[in-house]
């Protein structure tokens, strides 16, 4: 097999030294940290939680990405498969990154960067395309739906605008463009719907692309393994943002803010705009006084990062400011938060058997808090924490960060 793009990794295959503390943790609770408990144990790879074999971890990524290497391994579908089964949360990387932490505070030596598991694990995906291996049926399926109708889902482009309220219309040539994303769109349409009230009831006139807003290709395609086929996407939005004269993008859904604001800049150089995440601009239009919250909400609520915001994009404060700011809120942490957040599961048609484990881990830890309501900032997380709620018959409310802020608002 053609090793082009693993290549380009084998440092961190190498740098992989099967410590295992990427499955286990918590590495370094010696290291100086206001907030404890995100150093406390928590379940961190949602593979190895449903498979129980360091196979399934960052662990076996790294070490069968070595052998495939070295040749010392056969490629075969059940190799292939098993790079399947990563959620590319990229917790194992935090954990990683302990070690490589502690390794020089306290023995003095510099052993490079932490693990980059999930560049790997992508890596590999891409020559086992390439090499012509099999994509796992619903991978398979959902790539195919997006190079035929652009959304995840395979419906029909008219129907993206259907969240949009009635008495709420975009603005063309406006400077903010809401980029909806597949889930926002067609699936968990009340995040779509509760910013787009939020937005025009502080006075930010905003666009949508409608029909000509097609998946951003992070979660299904490069992730998949197909960097051509994102290439499409990621091509065609940028050309129509850039057509559309917006200076900012905004989106809901953590996988498309991490999609846009990350790895679009790799593939296209000519991005005219910046990108934020909608607790970014809530943040911000609070600081301006454009948004107020006039509706008391006496609830205890906990805030689960969404792994691609949080650990990839760095974005932890803004959603808390945001919360906090409610009246009669009262946000209370979870183990594990943060850059230390626990994966949703991220896939719940891909990988639902590892998503069903992961959202009843996380929605433990969420129970230990006394939370009546668990608040997050990406459709992902939504989707995959309510099913978690309805197959556990937890009593929790699973919200977005949109729907909450558009409550305080009275909206
Ligand atoms: S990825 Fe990092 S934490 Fe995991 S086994 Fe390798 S060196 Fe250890
Ligand atoms: S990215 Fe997440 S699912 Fe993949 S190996 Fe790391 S912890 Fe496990």
């Amino acid at each position: 097999m053609d090793c082009k793009n693993l290549k380009k990794f084998e440092r961190e295959a190498i740098n992989c030294s099967n410590c295992g503390q990427c499955v286990k943790g918590p590495v370094d609770p010696f290291r100086p940290n206001p907030v404890f408990s995100e150093y406390m144990p928590v379940k961190i790879c949602p593979m190895h939680e449903e498979a129980e074999m360091l196979t399934y971890s960052a662990n076996g990524i790294n070490a069968m990405a070595r052998a495939i290497l070295e040749g010392t391994i056969e490629v075969d579908q059940d190799v292939v498969d098993a790079f399947y089964k990563c959620s590319l949360c990229g917790h194992c990387e935090t954990n990683c990154g302990e070690v490589f932490h502690w390794i020089k505070t306290f023995l003095g030596n510099d052993i490079g960067d932490p693990v980059r598991t999930t560049d790997v694990a992508k890596a590999a995906k891409a020559d086992f395309v390439k090499a012509g291996y099999k994509l796992p049926h619903k991978v398979q399926q959902i790539a195919d739906a997006i190079d035929k109708e652009h959304n995840r889902f395979a419906l029909d482009q008219s129907k993206r605008t259907d969240w949009l309220p009635e008495d709420i219309k975009p603005v063309p040539g406006a400077d903010v463009l809401f980029f909806v994303g597949c889930v926002g769109s067609f699936r968990e349409k009340e995040i779509a719907r509760s910013f787009a009230k939020i937005l025009h009831k502080a006075g930010v006139n905003f666009n949508i692309l409608g029909e000509d807003e097609w998946c951003c290709g992070g979660p299904q395609l490069l992730n998949a393994g197909l960097p051509d086929r994102f290439t499409i996407q990621a091509r065609h939005n940028v050309n129509a943002i850039n057509a559309s004269g917006a200076t900012t993008v905004v989106c809901t859904c953590a996988d498309c803010y991490r999609t846009l604001k990350l790895d679009y800049p790799k593939y296209c150089d000519d991005m005219n705009f910046k990108v934020l995440h909608s607790s970014e601009l809530i943040a911000e239009l609070l600081e301006q006084k454009k948004i107020t919250f006039d509706h008391e909400i006496k609830k205890t609520v906990t805030y689960q990062d969404p792994c691609q915001l949080s650990r990839a994009a760095k974005v932890t404060e803004e959603p808390r400011t945001v919360l906090s700011s409610i009246p009669g809120l009262d946000l209370v942490e979870m183990q594990g938060n943060k850059e230390y957040t626990m994966c949703c599961g991220h896939y719940p048609v891909e990988l639902p058997d590892s998503t069903a484990i992961a959202g009843k881990n996380r929605l433990e830890v969420a129970n230990d808090t006394g939370a009546s309501t668990v608040v997050t900032a990406c459709s992902f997380c939504k989707w995959s924490l309510s099913n978690a709620a309805r197959t556990e018959s937890k009593d929790f409310k699973i919200m977005d960060i949109t729907e909450i802020v558009a409550q305080a608002m009275g909206l």
